[in-house]
């Protein structure tokens, strides 16, 4: 049976900052959704957060970019808004950059992954979600999943995945993708999503059969905007087992808390952390970078679970880790390279700062004459 799974994701506000998504904005928006499982549009959802970031995963037999999938999720969204505005919640309605709805949720704000596949008699998934980061920072875990076989015994020991695997990779910036081999072409795959706030991998096929392995949300809301509205937290949906990472591999990418951009106000290098959904919420210096993941099965469309997968104390190190890391990056305060760079501030409000200081600028030579000169050397006896 062919099924999709879309998972879109919007900040429409969170509860004292940026930090959590209210419950009555997600009952808002549960509202829609269960009239539109009613109606037969979905066949079945699940709602989270993590963050100030709700999540809206939708299962449905609609395809991607579908009108009624993406007008469901934007009503929802709508709805949600309301309710974070009645209550006077921080950012309302931050990520919906327009106020009415036009075929699909494209440059419109929200964030998605739609994962279209024709499913297998088993088909596990699982949906990563962070928050104060941005769809690059996937780029990382997606090449130890599918590439590293240090990281995923599959890639040895299954002889489906034996074969590699194909990363479509997009550049955020030109808005063109290219496809790269793994393994033949996995240093050329490096040399690009090493930069992950330009090349970001899109998605992943496997290479025996072109199989549909996993799909990124791609979104740059700084760019749609062209003005800094927040970051894009991304969602990324990976398929598991028989010839694709076990759970388990999938989940050790993620062991290490490797650093992203993001964070406090979209503006600093941080850890992410893999945390469990109880503990998804954005405190530190507004994070660090926080991660869930949830673990389902799709079966004719309908989705069972989710188990939390981070809910772990096998992860508690990584946790352990990230919060060392956190301690040891703030201690930079606003020097980089915890601040990010400059081509990474542009969007923010930090350029309109340093244009301000412009005028107070002098070159070298007219500082040095129009410097007042207290010791001359008669002062000093030496005529
Ligand atoms: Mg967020």
């Amino acid at each position: 049976m062919r099924s999709t799974v879309s998972v879109i994701k919007a900040d429409i506000g969170s509860l004292a900052g940026h930090h959590v998504v209210h419950p009555d904005t997600m009952a808002a928006a549960n509202r829609v959704l269960a009239e539109a499982k009613r109606q037969g549009i979905i066949l079945d959802y699940y709602i989270t957060n993590v963050g100030d970031d709700l999540e809206l995963i939708m299962s449905h037999t609609r395809g991607e970019l579908d009108t009624k999938v993406h007008e469901t999720a934007w009503d929802a969204f709508k709805e949600a808004t309301k309710v974070s505005k009645e209550l006077g919640l921080y950012a309302a309605g931050q990520d919906l950059l327009s106020d009415s709805f036009s075929g699909n949720l494209k440059g419109m704000g929200p964030g998605m992954a739609e994962l279209d596949i024709e499913e297998r008699p088993s088909e596990p998934i699982a949906i990563f979600m962070a928050d104060k980061t941005e769809p690059g920072a996937f780029n990382l875990p997606l090449y130890k999943m599918f590439a590293d076989p240090f990281n995923t015994a599959g890639l040895v020991i299954d002889p489906t995945m034996n074969e590699g695997f194909k990363f479509e990779v997009l550049d955020v910036y030109e808005g063109q993708s290219v496809i790269l081999n793994s393994p033949e072409e996995i240093y050329s795959l490096l040399g690009l999503i090493g930069t992950p706030a330009r090349y970001v991998i899109r998605r992943v096929y496997r290479k025996a059969d072109n199989m549909l392995g996993s799909v990124t949300s791609i979104e740059r809301l700084n760019l749609i905007a062209g003005k800094y509205v927040g970051k894009d937290d991304p969602v990324l949906i990976v398929r598991l087992q028989h010839g694709f990472p076990a759970l388990g591999e999938a989940l050790e990418a993620f062991s290490f808390p490797y650093l992203v951009p993001g964070w406090m106000r979209g503006s600093h290098y941080g850890p992410i952390m893999p945390v469990s959904q109880r503990d998804a919420k954005a405190t530190r210096f507004d994070g660090p970078p926080r991660l869930i993941g949830l673990g389902f099965n799709v079966k004719n469309g309908r989705l069972t679970g989710p188990s939390d997968l981070f809910d772990d104390p096998a992860f508690d190190e990584t946790r352990r880790m990230a919060a060392m890391i956190t301690d040891y990056m703030r201690r930079h305060g606003p020097f980089m390279p915890h601040r990010l760079e400059p081509t990474e501030m542009e969007y923010t409000t930090l350029p309109t700062l340093i244009e301000k200081l412009k005028p107070r600028f002098k070159k070298e030579e007219d500082v040095a004459k129009a410097k007042p000169s207290v010791y001359t050397s008669k002062d000093q006896g030496m005529d």
